[in-house]
Parts: structure tokens; sequence; C-alpha cells
């Protein structure tokens, strides 16, 4: 339970890198609150002839930068708490990658596990029908989340073609490659964040070898666990939402997957020196590099204390509470922030954004290339502001975000 809300605790990270900046109220009174946040609730039609329905949000947090970007989640848990405070962090993401967009997030509170393919598809198209005034390709474009995939992308830019009468592909990301997504943006949230750890090893002290306990085996884990197992990094323990396995001598990533495919990794207990790990225990596994890859809160005040590894990589937004920030802290584990280290997945939809305007489609070797130095450079500035100030990197790259946004803000002019 927290006193303060989701947004409350993101909102204070806000306000302590402002305190490193010299900006003007302005600019605080302006990302303080979301400017906009729209709810409706989806009646859809079941298999069976009955009716059901599901609350639903989608939050514009703020377009400074350019049409607000983020992604939408279908999870039993999600409420309009969690889509403002993950719509602030699309904001501050996009910023310190420095993209021409704003920040947005979109849910619905629904267990996708039990609804038919068929209910599923009428659920998406009903979402579009319901926010369609809200979204669009220059004004808010949605993309893949928890639970959300490229066949749900489709599902819903066909139902925005329908309302507005115009094959608008630009409307939204993570869409099937045969419908204008982009190459290379399934693994994008995983790859950008490697990018950034290898490019960044040495100083963090790791080597190829070291290894690697994994929580979660979504799209992001699964994609991190291929990336960092072929380049040598030794994967010692993986849990996904059933359980969780370890292997001291290493897992094999591919039999990882095929588990999974299958319903779990847990699956895979019992065999080649593999045993079973209690999902809350993967987080106190000896190792170096700690991957956060499922969902918010995940390191907290109780299990900080815990944590071995030396080095945490935040794939998912939001894995660590600030209370545990300050114990990880305190024990100089380094983080590399969220908004930050998972900013890929928003880069490679911004490049599919971009094709998807000009008609075009790149190679991968170029959505790679621009994804890696984007990763590389503002991971560089946010390690430099971060040795500068004497702050981590969190707070760096809350700073480095913040420093873009209040230029942008006071450029607007006193008189709006
Ligand atoms: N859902 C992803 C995120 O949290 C991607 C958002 C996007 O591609 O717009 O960053």
């Amino acid at each position: 339970m927290h006193l303060d809300s989701m947004l409350d605790q993101a909102r204070a990270r806000l306000y302590e890198a402002a305190g490193h900046l010299d900006i003007t109220a302005d600019v605080l009174e302006k990302l303080k609150s979301p400017r906009e946040t729209t709810q409706a609730r989806l009646v859809i039609r079941m298999d069976d002839g009955s009716s059901k329905s599901y609350p639903a949000w989608r939050c514009r947090y703020d377009d400074t930068l350019g049409p607000t970007k983020g992604g939408i989640r279908f999870h039993p848990d999600v409420s309009i708490d969690e889509v403002e405070t993950l719509a602030f962090l699309m904001t501050m993401k996009c910023a310190v990658i420095n993209l021409p967009l704003g920040g947005a997030k979109g849910g619905v509170r629904v267990d996708i596990h039990n609804l038919s393919a068929t209910e599923q598809e009428r659920l998406a198209r009903r979402y579009v029908q319901c926010f369609a005034k809200v979204i669009g390709p220059n004004r808010d474009i949605p993309a893949p989340d928890v639970y959300t995939n490229s066949t749900i992308m489709a599902w819903m830019a066909d139902e925005y073609a329908a309302i507005v009468g115009e094959v608008t592909p630009a409307v939204i990301t993570g869409k099937p490659i045969a419908l204008g997504g982009s190459l290379g943006r399934e693994d994008a949230t995983a790859r950008g964040g490697y990018y950034l750890l290898l490019h960044q090893a040495q100083k963090l002290g790791l080597r190829p070898g070291a290894r690697v306990a994994i929580q979660g085996f979504g799209n992001a884990g699964k994609h991190i666990a291929q990336l960092l197992g072929a380049a040598g990094f030794k994967i010692v323990a993986v849990t996904d939402s059933k359980g969780g396995v370890q292997c001291s001598s290493g897992l094999d990533v591919d039999k990882l997957i095929s588990a999974k495919r299958q319903g779990s990794v847990t699956s895979l207990a019992g065999s080649d020196g593999v045993c079973t790990l209690p999902a809350d225990e993967l987080v106190s596994v000896d190792c170096e590099l700690l991957v956060l890859a499922a969902l918010e809160d995940m390191v907290h005040a109780g299990n900080a204390a815990r944590v071995k590894a030396h080095v945490i990589l935040e794939l998912a937004n939001a894995p660590i509470t600030p209370e545990a920030d300050k114990i990880l802290n305190a024990k100089s584990i380094v983080v590399l922030p969220d908004i930050l280290a998972n900013a890929g997945g928003v880069t490679v939809s911004y490049f599919e954004w971009v094709q998807n305007r000009q008609g075009d489609s790149w190679p991968i070797e170029q959505v790679h290339a621009r994804l890696k130095t984007k990763m590389e450079q503002e991971g560089d500035a946010v390690w430099t502001l971060a040795q500068e100030k004497g702050i981590t990197l969190r707070s760096a790259a809350y700073v480095h975000a913040l420093s873009r946004l209040a230029e942008a803000i006071e450029a607007q002019g006193t008189q709006r």
C-alpha cells in the first residue's frame, strides 16, 4: 500500500530534477499534471451472446515536444493512476531520447487470458471507437504494451481507418510488417537496453560471461535473454508470471522460449540441472546483472536489501519504488533507469511513424544503426550528467529530459 499515489511518487522525481536546473515556474506548472485523461467503459458482445464491460483510459500527459505517444496495456490491475503515471514516464522517456513526441498511455482493466480471439478483437475495436477523437497521427499515437501485440495493433488501425474513412497507418505503431510495421520493432525495447548496456559495460564493470537474472519473460524479457545469451552472458535465472527456473551453469534460451510458448518457463525445471525458483526470489539471485522486465514496484523497500546484482537494467516501466532506489543506491548498485533503458521501444515506434508518413520502409540495418546511435548518444549524455552532478543515473536522466522540456516550454511564450 502506497501512502502517495504512483503519480505523486513519479512527480517527486521531476521536482528533484528541477532542483538541479535553473527553470521557470511555468515549466513545473505545465508538467505537474496530465493535460487530458479520457475514460470510457468498453461494452462488448461475448461469444456466448452475453455482454460484458471493461473500464478503459487514455491519458495524453504532455504534448510540448510533439504528438503524444505511448502504448495501450490490457491488464486486470490497470487504474487511472497507473495510466497517468505511465503517460508521465512516456513524456520523460521521449524527451530523454530526444524524439519529437510527447507522452501518453492507455489501458483497459481486463484479464485478456479469459477472452477468446474474437472477443479480444471486439475489445480492441471498441477501444478505438471510444477513443477515436483522442488519437490521430498528428495528435496521439498508440502502440503495444503489456499483453497487447502487433495483432491487436492491426485490428485497431483497421478500426481507425473505417471510422475516419482513410487508411492511416501512422495512427498506431507496432503493427505487423505487412501492414506498415517497422522491421526491428518487435525486439526494439530489449535491443535498445542491450545497446546501452554493451556501450557502458566497461564503465559498469560487466564482462561477457557475467551472470544475469531476468524477471519477466514477455516481449522484453524474451528478447533480452536472446541478445545477452548470444553475446556470451550467462542467463542463470528467469521468472514469468507463473514462477521461475534457475541453473548456475546457465539456462538454454531456446528451451526457455519454447517452454514459454507452451505456457511457462517453469516447465523446464527438473531437466539438465534446472531447478525451480520461486518468483519472489528472483531479485535476490546471486548474479552480476539483474534485468527487470515485468511490471511496476517489483523491487521495493521489503526486498531491495536482498539484491546481489551490481547492475540493474530496467526494461519494465517503474519496476523499482523510490524507497528501494535509496536502498540500492546506498549499496552502490547502479540502475540503468527505465526512461532511458527501455526507450528503444518508443524509438523504433517513432521510426515506424516516420516511415509511414514517408510511405517508405527502411532496411533492418538502418533501424538498428539509428537505434544504436540514439541509445549510445543519450546514454553518454546521461552518464556525463550523473558524473558532473554526483547524482544517480535516474536523477541524471530526469535532469536531461527536463532540460529539453523546459527549453521547449519556455520557447512557447508567456501569453498562451
Ligand atoms: N509501451 C512501450 C513503452 O512503454 C512503447 C511505447 C510506444 O512504442 O509508443 O515504452
